[in-house]
């Protein structure tokens, strides 16, 4: 019986296939690092060939410990958002290095837009910020500076797309060029209300409408593979960019629910029903789920560093070994003696968006030693995101439990310490693989192993453990003085 699901996770560090039984449970899994290339202070790019190879790769991987393709009901695909990769419709190969979503090269254009007062409209037609992360002006900036790309497009054969994009179109040998309605809210270039991408928007921003994919369901029968490429053709019923997954894998269906999954950085996601977020808060609008043609936003924070300060703690400072002993240290101490840590170490998100902001450790004693800085570190985290939770209530949008994913909320004591400090449970499920969940959630219902997406949220998501605050009012008080004391500095 074909009720297997493939999930191709597309990180930007790795590329991963998964294979989950139709009850959500994790059969087979298979993983491969991706080259990082850094050409320059602020780039960050990916090679196109590399990404696809290695999906391949682990897919075929995952299949073969399936039994073989036609154990497959349908493949989902989550992905690294705003990355963007050109491709050569006709011939089918990349024609420049993909530009991350980390890469910074398109400030200046980015400063010429704002400088033009086009911020506002840009806001309130698409939800984002004029900022490099997103993936509009990284299309202008290859269509200037590679060759390949403007040829390309002068010969009407180029095609943009994000990760997923990509993926579809070499999995059906070219035969679809297509995107989610949730990649597709992150380029700048479709109105949040907006059933495909706006000529007015690529304008703007000047890049060719007709290289760009069309906009699509994240479930249902969205294409189908080529019978070359896995032995069997497969139907792709999931596509999400992966906080949009890890929401849905979080079972934030309904309006109000509200996700954060703390990695290298911190995201949080609520939910906002059908009613079109503007954000007064400096806070991002975004489309979380399409079925069927109806949509479902979601009002979203990012915060630039989480785990990657636990990082910097250990491979800087040498203050652990590993990431799992800040936990041990925190507990170790009644509290951080006053030390404040401002991870600003590459500016700050939302809600202040200074890319200016550098980072800063207040409160230095003779007293402060390891445990001190492991203790602020994991604080800080509380911190940054209760400043979220201010900007989420400001636009009218409080966190009834918040559930937590992400490889940094296996630490208790941060999980603890988030409940206590916003004063709301905090929720976290023992299969912490959000993001592949979330897509075989997806691609579940899209294949019909579900009436609709909420049945296969009900049947996948697994167990929870929960942590209820309990805090002093004037223990968090103080806190939150240290805390803002300490961000003026930053
Ligand atoms: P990403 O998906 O962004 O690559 P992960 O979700 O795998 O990141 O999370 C890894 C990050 O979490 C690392 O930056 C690491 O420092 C941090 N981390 C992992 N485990 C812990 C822990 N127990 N306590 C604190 N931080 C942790």
């Amino acid at each position: 019986m074909s009720d297997y699901i493939l999930v191709l996770d597309e990180g930007t560090t790795s590329t991963r296939a998964m294979l989950f039984a139709s009850d959500g449970v994790l059969a087979a899994s298979a993983q491969l690092e991706l080259t990082q290339h850094y050409p320059q202070s602020g780039w960050v790019e990916h090679d196109p060939q590399e990404v696809w190879d290695k999906t391949l790769q682990c897919a075929m991987d995952v299949i073969q410990k399936a039994g073989g393709a036609s154990m497959i009901a349908g493949i989902g695909i989550t992905n690294q958002r705003e990355t963007v990769v050109a491709w050569d419709r006709v011939t089918g190969e990349p024609l420049s290095r993909a530009i991350v979503w980390q890469d910074r090269r398109t400030e200046p254009f980015c400063m010429k837009l704002r400088a033009a007062g086009h911020e506002g409209e840009v806001q309130r037609r698409t939800g984002l910020l004029l900022d490099p992360y997103f993936s509009g002006t990284k299309m202008r900036w290859m269509l200037d500076n590679a060759p390949a790309v403007r040829a390309a497009s002068d010969a009407g054969t180029l095609a943009f797309g994000t990760i997923e994009s990509w993926l579809v179109f070499r999995l059906t040998g070219g035969a679809r060029h297509i995107t989610d309605a949730s990649n597709a809210s992150r380029t700048l270039l479709m109105e949040l209300a907006g059933e495909g991408f706006d000529e007015g928007l690529c304008e703007l921003f000047g890049v060719p409408h007709a290289a760009l994919p069309q906009v699509t369901d994240m479930s249902g029968l969205l294409a189908v593979t080529d019978v070359q490429i896995l032995g069997c053709e497969i139907p792709i019923t999931g596509l999400a960019g992966d906080q949009q997954a890890a929401t849905i894998g979080q079972a934030c269906l309904a309006p109000g629910e509200t996700k954060a999954t703390y990695g290298t950085g911190a995201f949080v996601l609520t939910n906002q029903g059908d009613s079109i977020p503007q954000s007064s808060n400096r806070l991002l609008g975004t489309v979380l789920c399409q079925i069927d043609g109806k949509r479902i936003y979601a009002i979203e924070g990012s915060v630039f560093v989480a785990g990657s300060l636990i990082q910097w703690l250990r491979d800087s400072l040498g203050v652990v070994h590993d990431a799992r002993e800040t936990e041990a240290l925190a507990r170790s101490i009644e509290t951080s003696g006053g030390v404040t840590i401002v991870p600003a170490l590459s500016g700050l998100g939302a809600p202040l968006w200074r890319a200016d902001a550098r980072g800063v450790i207040t409160g230095l004693s003779f007293a402060s030693g390891k445990a001190e800085l492991a203790r602020a570190a994991l604080e800080a985290m509380a911190h940054q995101t209760y400043d979220l939770a201010q900007a989420f209530a400001a636009d009218g949008t409080s966190w009834g439990t918040l559930r937590i994913d992400g490889g940094m909320a296996a630490n208790d004591w941060m999980a603890q310490d988030l409940a206590d400090m916003l004063g709301v449970a905090v929720e976290r499920p023992s299969f912490v693989e959000t993001t592949a969940l979330g897509a075989a959630m997806l691609a579940a219902t899209g294949a019909g192993l579900y009436p609709d997406l909420a049945s296969a949220v009900e049947v996948m998501r697994g167990t929870l453990k929960r942590f209820e605050p309990d805090m002093k009012d004037d223990v968090r008080q103080e806190r939150l003085e240290r805390w803002r004391k300490a961000l003026n500095a930053a």
